[in-house]
């Protein structure tokens, strides 16, 4: 089970399976939404993912790649519905409380990166989104 919260602690989640898919967002519209050099993303199943936000915070923001969630009390990013993926969206792993052993699966859009971020050979990269 794997548990997480916003910053200010008015929305909280539980996930009750693993982490799917473990990988760094280098694209313009996660850096943005982070406010950092790159969003590290894990594909979840939304059927194992529970929300609780008593006080309505959770805010949706439509962009060209889909559907994102934060908080509207602190600003934390939470998840995210890239198009097309209503069963699996991506968790901001940066929300979560103990943070699981996993390896990272991926960089993508590393055509969009920071100059200053190293890409290690041994993770599979993409120029673009995920294939
Ligand atoms: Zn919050
Ligand atoms: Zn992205």
């Amino acid at each position: 089970m794997i548990d997480g919260k916003c910053l200010c602690g008015e929305i909280t989640y539980i996930l009750k399976s693993e982490l799917l898919y473990l990988y760094n967002c280098h694209c313009k519209e996660c850096r943005a939404f982070s406010g950092s050099s790159m969003a590290t993303n894990a594909t979840i199943s939304a059927a194992d993912f529970e929300i609780y936000d008593d006080n309505d915070n959770l805010k949706t923001f439509m962009v060209a790649g889909g559907k994102r969630h934060f908080c509207g009390n602190c600003g934390s990013p939470i998840y995210s519905y890239p198009n097309g993926s209503e069963e699996f969206p991506s968790l901001h792993i940066g929300t979560i409380s103990n943070p699981p052993e996993k390896v990272l699966d991926a960089n993508s859009w590393i055509s969009e990166k920071c100059p200053w971020v190293k890409i290690s050979d041994s993770v599979t990269s993409y120029e673009k989104q995920i294939e």
